[in-house]
């Protein structure tokens, strides 16, 4: 039995999720004409109180759209240096849309609106690159799951009004911080311009994403999914599965949750454990004591069918999911108690 706690998106679907691909009705969506994907793009969009919805095959394909539909070759994007937008889409910014990216230093993956407000270029300084667009995340990848309190989102909003920038949630985890801050998803709705979710992490399909947004800017959505490649067929076998996740498979976060604070907590009260950062989702990230190589940990545990990942700077990082069963749990569980 192989514990992987490497990631969220190692999971395999469910039997009920199967039923749900293979009862799927399909059509070419090229033409528009898969009844199941337009059914989740449409259920997506009343969601989150938007004006329409399109599938992705990968979230970086939807977060690479979105800022190509808000920007220009030649402008800049603001997002925490962290971002999983410049730092794990293979330098997409620049490569697909001649953008660069103006780094905020802020907590965690998250920054603030005195930080995005001071990061503006003046606009009547053609010196500097126009800014155009501000990328959130939420939950952090980098930054552990951490998520926004809201109203920080609000108050970025209001920057960007002023500024008349486009605002963009990367929400590949906006699951995680749904069910954690117990927030409505029609509340991201009224401040972003396009808001991407992922149905493979979290949610436990084989693959997919879907792009949300605004009537006006989602116009350009199709014609750039299909320059970046993305344009599918019968997509409706995954779009089955993405309707199934949301209905069954997401007040569930609750528990995946649970398991990774009960985790940080037994972490925290391990001799070998430097610091464990605050856990909020189902990421726990935590350093070990110098004198414990991480190579040597990471490998102990993999003889015990143990797989977690490395992120780079001493950090290691835990996922909880669908797959980590309460069996699973108290085994690991053990094994971290008793680690010599
Ligand atoms: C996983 C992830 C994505 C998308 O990744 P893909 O592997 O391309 O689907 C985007 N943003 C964040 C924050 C993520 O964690």
């Amino acid at each position: 039995m192989i514990i992987d706690l490497r990631s969220d998106t190692v999971t395999k679907p469910t039997m009920g999720m199967l039923e749900a691909i293979l009862n799927a009705e399909v059509g070419d969506d090229v033409y528009k004409e898969d009844p199941t994907a337009n059914n989740l793009e449409q259920k997506l969009a009343e969601m989150f109180g938007m004006d329409t919805a399109l599938f992705f095959p990968t979230g970086s394909m939807a977060n690479q759209a979105a800022i190509k539909m808000h920007t220009q070759p030649g402008e800049q994007l603001i997002a925490d240096k962290w971002a999983h937008v410049y730092n794990y889409e293979g330098g997409g910014v620049s490569f697909n849309s001649g953008v660069s990216c103006k780094l905020i230093d802020g907590n965690r993956g998250m920054i603030t609106a005195e930080q995005v407000e001071e990061s503006i270029n003046p606009p009547d300084f053609y010196h500097s690159p126009l800014t155009s667009l501000v990328c959130l995340e939420n939950t952090t990848n980098k930054g552990g799951g951490a998520c926004y309190n809201f109203s920080e989102i609000e108050k970025i909003k209001q920057v960007c009004d002023t500024h008349q920038l486009g605002f963009h949630l990367d929400g590949a985890r906006i699951w995680n911080a749904l069910i954690a801050k117990k927030e409505d998803p029609k509340e991201y709705g009224k401040v972003f311009d396009t808001i991407s979710v992922c149905l493979s992490k979290g949610l436990g399909t084989p693959m997919g994403s879907v792009l949300i947004g605004k009537k006006d800017i989602m116009k350009k959505a199709m014609r750039v999914r299909k320059v970046l490649g993305g344009g599918m067929r019968q997509i409706g076998f995954m779009a089955a599965a993405g309707i199934y996740a949301l209905d069954n498979q997401m007040e569930r976060l609750a528990e995946d949750h649970k398991k990774a604070f009960e985790i940080a907590a037994v972490l925290s009260q391990q001799a070998y454990v430097k610091k464990v950062e605050p856990t909020e989702t189902n990421i726990v990230i935590f350093y070990l004591e110098k004198e414990i190589s991480e190579e040597k940990f990471m490998n102990d545990l993999l003889q015990k069918n143990i797989k977690i990942s490395a992120m780079g700077q001493g950090k290691l990082r835990i996922v909880t999911h669908l797959d980590y069963t309460e069996s699973k749990h108290e085994s690991f569980l053990k094994i971290l108690k008793n680690y010599k």
